[in-house]
Order: structure tokens, then sequence, then C-alpha cells
């Protein structure tokens, strides 16, 4: 299996990214941020509760986005692989997901980290904000408050994959061809190894 984490702050072209990704290897997308969007716009109790957070820029528990992708990787077993985007986001999850991989005999293969600059993020979902329809990508303030989150929560788990050998960095400046192209070789060089 070709097990991706897509890291990155908010706005670096994670979704993006995936989509392409997914398309080339044949892989399934999780991303929990999609997931809780859905739970949204399904009207169910724990999209109405993540939704406050969700709102203000802050993390949902660590359960509840666990439980989440537990429940996707069940329904998935027999994948090529998945790409984890927007998630692992917490040193928890990231303990919680290596022990579900576990359980289905496999592993993440490695943790391709986008690199950009915090004020081209900003520009980059404000603009995105103009017709995502996501309340947290219109307000600058709730915008650096999910970068803050990032630098304080998500940004001190590249040393967890770095530990384990699986850091890769991956500069999100250019275009997302450009980007796309950089990722695939990783994902080539990743691939020979297996
Ligand atoms: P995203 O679409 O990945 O930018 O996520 C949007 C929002 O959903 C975040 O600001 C968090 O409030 C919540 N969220 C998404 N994924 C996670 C996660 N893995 N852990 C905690 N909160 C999450």
């Amino acid at each position: 299996m070709l097990n991706i984490v897509l890291f990155g702050p908010p706005g670096a072209g994670k979704g993006t990214q995936s989509h392409k990704l997914i398309e080339k290897y044949k892989l399934v997308h999780l991303s929990t941020g999609d997931i809780l969007r859905s739970e949204i716009a399904a009207g169910t109790a724990l999209g109405m509760e993540a939704k406050q957070l969700m709102d203000k820029g802050i993390l949902v528990p660590d359960v509840v986005v666990i439980g989440m992708i537990r429940s996707k990787l069940e329904q998935n077993k027999n994948a090529n692989g998945f790409i984890f985007d927007g998630f692992p986001r917490t040193e928890a999850q990231a303990k919680a997901l290596d022990d579900l991989l576990n359980e289905l005999k496999t592993s993440i293969s490695v943790m391709l980290a986008l690199k950009v600059d915090d004020e081209e993020l900003i520009k980059r979902i404000l603009h995105r904000g103009q017709d995502s329809g996501r309340a947290d990508d219109t307000d600058a303030l709730i915008i650096r408050k999910r970068i803050e989150e990032y630098n304080a929560k998500t940004a001190p788990l590249a040393n967890y994959y770095n530990a384990q050998k699986k850091f890769v960095p991956v500069y999100g400046s250019g275009t997302v061809e450009e980007i796309f192209s950089k990722l695939c070789g990783e994902v080539e060089k990743i691939n020979k190894q297996q």
C-alpha cells in the first residue's frame, strides 16, 4: 500500500494536490476537513458541534477525527493506499494513525510536507474564500488563528515523521503543475523502494 500524509499549513494546496495524486496513483483521499464539512451539511450532531470550533479556526477534539478516520479505513480495506489530507494534526492523531494502519498490516510510506510563507497562505485562503463558501476562509483573523493552531499543534509532527525517516519537505511555491511534478518525483522514489 502507498500511504501518504500530505502535510502543510492551511492554504498550502493540500486539497488541490491530493485530488491530482489520487487520480494518478489510484489512492483513496481521506480529508478530515471534507468529512467534517459533509457532517455539517448533513446537519448531524457531530457536525453542529464541530462547526462551533471550525468557525473559530480551532481544532476539533482528537477523539472525533480519529473515530472518523477509523471508520473510513475500515470501509476501504482493499484500497491501493490512502492520502491523508489535514490529518494527522496532533501527535495523538499521528500515534492513533500508526496504530490503525498497523492493524491493517500497513504503515505510512511518506509525509510530503508543503512549505509556503504565512503571508502567501493568507492571500491564497482569502482568494479561495471568495467562492469556497467556507466561513473560516473569509476572515483574516480566523485564518491567522488556523495558522497559529497549525504552528503550535501540527507543525511539530514534522519531528514525529522525521524520527521515522519519513519526512520529505517540498517547496509549495510555483504553479500547481510544478508542485505536482515535485510531489510525483518523491512518490516515484518511494514506489521504487517498496
Ligand atoms: P481543513 O479543511 O483541513 O482546513 O480543516 C478545516 C477545519 O476543520 C480546521 O480548522 C479544524 O477546525 C477542523 N479539522 C480538520 N481536520 C482536523 C483534524 N485532523 N483535527 C482537528 N481538527 C480538524
